[in-house]
């Protein structure tokens, strides 16, 4: 009996009976463990793949999440790519344990339980899955950087600023049109060879963008937050440490551009062409260590991997209707006089996400045909709700109404749309 006792005591007390080992799996290990972890954890997981590497290597996406299925209307996307470069490889890693975290403390653990409650997590622990295979242990070298072709995935998106009509690797094809299939909230690209969060923009057209020797984003004071939130929650990013004599980082976090330039980098294609706000995250200063290493980069990068996670929740979100309470799809959502290079439209659900820090926003939304709608809203601090503030939009005919500010207090709802049916103001109060 007691043996049996002591038995279930360390049975209750065994997460390595979850674990998984700390070390480099390779392609075909890491899809047996994702595929295990579907069937161990099938209510909160689904696998699928977005392609394949040019070697016919499936790119497998996890997705975590209440109902990892589809997207449910007002729950956010979030995901994490890794090991883009394949010799980087301390990503494929941290992502994996994250999985591991993330599905075997379910309903156990209350951060967990609420940000699977309350977004889709979607990882890529590999979008370099043949560099990683040709990969070896080495702190600075370059071999497996490249995919099959030798060409660098971080170099092959279409660039924001100067044309570059290259072809399209199968890997960021696969990527580009991921992107399309789910409107992504916010997202970081891992890799390894320093420690430091990098975000938009890497490239400059020398335009209005470039000010003081960085290439700064309309959203910059999001991406400088977000930035700090990884270093900040890492035991040591923040501290801006070198790594083999390079120079620190203030913060711990830089300006992609003012570190240096790149051109096709996918942090840049995200945030502009996918409205996805992408930061890059440099989680090592050794690409490949041994592993030995690996226990303590996982226990620096996960408080950090979590507290990003939570970010998704930042700002504002809702959906646009019409009179008739349709969604309406490609509406342009626009943020006070943040001109983005490409304006934040609703997507086909008439979905918009915007992250935001907490103030006070003028947000205008157009849509041809309709009436124009400004609406002052008073941004709170939406991670520790796990909820970003709900702000739906109604638009009518241009000629059905004469007034142009619709506001959701009772007063102006009143005045101004006097033609709304009972019904459409009812599903904009149960979003
Ligand atoms: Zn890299």
């Amino acid at each position: 009996m007691i043996v049996f006792v002591l038995y279930l005591f360390f049975w209750s007390w065994l997460p390595s009976a979850h674990s998984l080992e700390f070390r480099y799996h390779n392609s075909v290990e890491v899809e047996q463990y994702l595929k295990n972890t579907t069937k161990m954890y099938p209510s909160i997981t689904y696998l699928h793949s977005i392609g394949q590497s040019v070697e016919g290597r499936e790119l497998w996406v996890l997705v975590i999440g209440q109902n990892p299925n589809q997207h449910r209307t007002g729950i956010p996307e979030f995901k994490y790519v890794g090991n883009m470069h394949g010799n980087e490889v301390v990503s494929r890693v941290v992502l994996l344990q994250l999985i591991d975290y993330l599905t075997s403390r379910y309903l156990s653990d209350p951060l967990v339980t609420r940000m699977l409650n309350s977004s889709r997590v979607h990882i890529l622990p590999s979008m370099n899955p043949d560099g990683f295979e040709s990969s070896a242990p080495d702190c600075i070298n370059t071999v497996g950087r490249y995919n099959k072709n030798g060409v660098d995935l971080n170099r092959n998106f279409p660039d924001v600023f100067q044309a570059n009509n290259v072809q399209r690797e199968k890997e960021v094809k696969a990527v580009m049109d991921w992107l399309t299939s789910e409107t992504f909230v916010l997202s970081a690209n891992l890799h390894g060879g320093a420690v430091v969060a990098s975000y938009p923009y890497d490239n400059s057209n020398g335009g209005a963008e470039m000010q003081g020797g960085q290439s700064v984003s309309p959203d910059n004071d999001v991406f400088i937050y977000l930035a700090k939130t990884y270093s900040y929650n890492h035991t040591s990013m923040y501290k801006g440490d070198p790594c083999y004599g390079s120079s620190g980082f203030v913060d711990g976090i830089t300006n992609g551009y003012s570190w240096y330039a790149l051109q096709g980098g996918m942090q840049d294609y995200n945030y502009v062409w996918a409205q996805c706000f992408e930061i890059t995250l440099e989680i090592s200063c050794c690409k490949f260590p041994a592993v030995s290493d690996l226990p303590g980069l996982w226990d620096a990068n996960k408080p950090a991997l979590l507290a990003y996670m939570k970010q998704v929740h930042l700002g504002v979100k809702g959906v646009v209707m019409d009179s008739n309470a349709n969604p309406i799809q490609n509406a342009v959502v626009q943020v006070n006089s943040r001109s983005n290079l490409n304006s934040f439209k609703t997507d086909r659900n008439g979905e918009y996400y915007r992250l935001l820090l907490p103030g006070t926003y003028s947000i205008t939304v157009t849509f041809p045909g309709h009436k124009t709608v400004t609406q002052t809203v008073s941004v709170p601090y939406g991670p520790d709700k796990f909820s970003a503030l709900t702000q739906n939009f109604i638009l009518v005919k241009s000629d059905n109404i004469t007034n142009s500010v619709l506001d959701n207090s009772p007063a102006l709802l009143a005045s101004t749309v006097t033609a709304l049916t009972a019904f459409s103001i009812q599903r904009l109060l149960v979003f």
